[in-house]
């Protein structure tokens, strides 16, 4: 696989991952100065999400617009184009994959486009920190709820779901809300 790189599309990719990883530490620091505490490039998690909190089984991911193939950005290099098809694609299962682990295991998984985060680095941050924060509050909440009278004497766990003021599936429907869908439009054309 050697010569499957002209030296243009070397730099490319370097340039693409110089890019991506200093995004990331932007996005890492402004989250550490909101007092917001996480593990960075976690390798023994799957996936190796770019941010996560295993208090809140929160996982972020920072997508790069070059190698998660993004509908809007994503260029398909001229030269071995089979090769970079392919590429993408197993990229956006492998990014499928990781989707469906986290949600399986009722982790909250964010993803974020390295576009949206360069057009609005603080706003973006801001997102993240609220998304992060309403996660944090309805754990306590959910917490909070379990231990007390309700909780006891609900017959099923159906009936106290039933109960608590903010019910999981309308969690579960803003967190969907915030997470950028993939779009296997790039690759399929
Ligand atoms: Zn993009």
């Amino acid at each position: 696989m050697a010569d499957v790189f002209t030296p243009e599309q070397r730099r490319k990719n370097m340039q693409a991952i110089r890019s991506i990883s200093h995004l990331e530490r932007r996005i890492a620091q402004e989250l550490w100065n909101r007092g917001i505490r996480f593990r960075r490039n976690v390798k023994n998690m799957f996936g190796k999400p770019d941010i996560a909190i295993k208090k809140y089984k929160v996982v972020i991911f920072i997508d790069s617009c070059f190698w998660h193939a993004c509908p809007k950005h994503c260029v398909i290099p001229k030269t071995n184009t089979d090769f970079w098809l392919q590429k993408f694609k197993r990229n956006q299962d492998r990014d499928a994959k990781v989707n469906e682990f986290y949600r399986s295991k009722d982790w909250n998984l964010l993803r974020i486009w390295e576009h949206e985060a360069k057009a609005d680095l603080s706003g973006t941050v801001d997102r993240i920190a609220e998304w992060i924060g309403y996660i944090r509050n309805f754990r306590i909440k959910d917490e909070a709820t379990r231990d007390d009278a309700r909780y006891e004497s609900a017959a099923s766990m159906e009936e106290w779901e039933n109960s608590v003021s903010i019910p999981l599936g309308q969690t579960l429907k803003i967190i969907d809300s915030l997470t950028t869908p993939i779009s296997n439009e790039t690759v399929a054309k």
